[in-house]
């Protein structure tokens, strides 16, 4: 399994709008692993292509990152930095000459049918430049293609949220809270992506770095990667930061960033 981190960034992206802090100034330059587009991932297994969230930098994380194909998106919800790419979805339909096939939480397609509708038509599709999706509602484990799919039920403020499982990678980009039930889902992983949002163990809406750490601690990946990151957390130093939170960084756990690759 081939993964590629598309965006490793919160809801505004690193830097952040007119912020003058050392994380932000550094990821000024695009090349800098500080510098985060919004959350996503794009998974390649047995030869199909699986794109896990469309966000506001879609196109640009496809292109940037030569991303050929895209054979199924799936949501983990409905939050606007993880769908409202979905118009971009029109080149690789168009491109791959097929509908596209989508697949999320009940609330999030019903958001996506109300934000997106031309897309979900076949009459307002006939003019071209637009892309033709086929919903599917998740609410259970699912077989695309030859995997099997597990969403993961994860809480994340009101809006209904999964991490997922394919074969031995958890991916888990928005939660605050596991479940039990969750956690059990998600044993015997080998890769974990989770959410990571800063140091602040009180967001309301996500985890925070030593929150995140209990988690990979708990289900012991080979590698764990955080994502979902705010510009608190600085890849020049997360070492020296963790250091001086009082936190105890496992050797296994890292900071993930945009454009990386991770084979499993
Ligand atoms: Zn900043
Ligand atoms: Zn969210
Ligand atoms: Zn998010």
């Amino acid at each position: 399994m081939r993964i590629t981190v598309l965006g490793s960034g919160t809801s505004t992206g690193v830097p952040e709008y007119k912020c003058g802090c050392s994380v932000c100034l550094d990821a000024a330059d695009v090349s800098s692993k500080n510098y985060r587009t919004r959350p996503s991932v794009h998974v390649e297994l047995d030869g199909k292509h699986l794109q896990f969230d469309v966000g506001p930098n879609f196109i640009d994380q496809v292109n940037h990152n030569r991303i050929e194909w895209i054979d199924a998106v799936i949501y983990t919800h409905c939050h606007a930095d993880h769908v409202s790419g979905t118009n971009d979805l029109v080149m690789p339909s168009r491109k791959q000459q097929m509908d596209m096939p989508i697949y999320g939480p009940e609330q999030t397609i019903q958001i996506l049918e109300r934000n997106f509708n031309y897309m979900f038509s076949k009459d307002t599709f006939k003019g071209g430049g637009v892309a033709h999706l086929l919903p599917h509602v998740v609410n259970r484990n699912f077989q695309l293609h030859n995997f099997e799919i597990i969403p993961i039920p994860v809480e994340h403020g009101t809006v209904d949220t999964f991490g997922y499982r394919i074969n031995n990678f958890g991916y888990v980009p928005d939660v605050k809270h596991m479940p039990d039930s969750s956690l059990q889902l998600l044993q015997g992983i080998d890769l974990l992506i989770i959410d990571a949002l800063s140091f602040n163990p009180n967001h309301p809406t996500h985890l925070g770095v030593q929150q995140a750490i209990n988690i990979a601690n708990h289900l012991q990946p080979e590698q764990a990667y955080f994502t979902h990151i705010m510009h608190q957390l600085d890849h020049r130093c997360f070492h020296q930061q963790c250091k001086d939170q009082q936190i105890n960084l496992p050797e296994n756990v890292y900071l993930a960033y945009d454009g990386q690759v991770i084979y499993i």
